[in-house]
């Protein structure tokens, strides 16, 4: 991510903070600054993970308390994770996911072919879309590098879970 995007991107939540009446907070800003640095979708875990270090009073239930309230003022998304966790998302603007099954890696990806895909009628008749995003399931490179090592030393039980796409309006 470049660091004029991260300006702009600081500089509409700032905006957004302002129009909702939420306190820009040094410790607000912190937490969102550590949502652009992780980049692949974190859990409030791992935001609190990454930021004890920096600051070692922060509790974890303020830290997911903040990440909820960014969603409800619309400056971050959630995600739902295939492991039920919530995870948060920074990148507002249309695109795809590819959910590795094993790590759990959320991975963004551009597709304008994608993008153009329709919602079917009989949906938005009954159900008022808000947006769509194609989620592509399946074993990313480095687990399937480990899968491979893993394969050489120990013949495997099995063969690994193909990758199913299903799309999620
Ligand atoms: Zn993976
Ligand atoms: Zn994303």
């Amino acid at each position: 991510m470049s660091d004029e995007y991260t300006k702009e991107l600081i500089k509409q939540f700032i905006e957004r903070c302002r129009a909702h009446s939420l306190k820009i907070t040094p410790q607000r800003l912190a937490i969102y600054r550590e949502l652009l640095k992780l980049q692949v979708h974190p859990s409030a875990d791992a935001v609190y993970k990454n930021m004890v270090r920096d600051f070692p009073t922060i509790s974890f239930d303020t830290v997911n308390r903040t990440l909820l309230t960014f969603a409800e003022i619309g400056v971050v998304e959630t995600v739902e994770s295939h492991s039920g966790v919530r995870r948060f998302e920074t990148d507002l603007e249309p695109h795809h996911h590819l959910h590795c099954i094993k790590c759990g890696e959320i991975i963004d990806f551009c597709d304008s072919d994608l993008d153009a895909v329709e919602v079917p009628e009989r949906i938005a008749d009954e159900f008022t879309v808000i947006g769509k995003r194609v989620v592509i399931r399946g074993i990313c490179r480095k687990c399937a590098e480990k899968d491979e090592d893993g394969e050489k030393t120990q013949p495997s039980k099995g063969k690994s879970q193909k990758a199913m796409p299903f799309a999620e309006v």
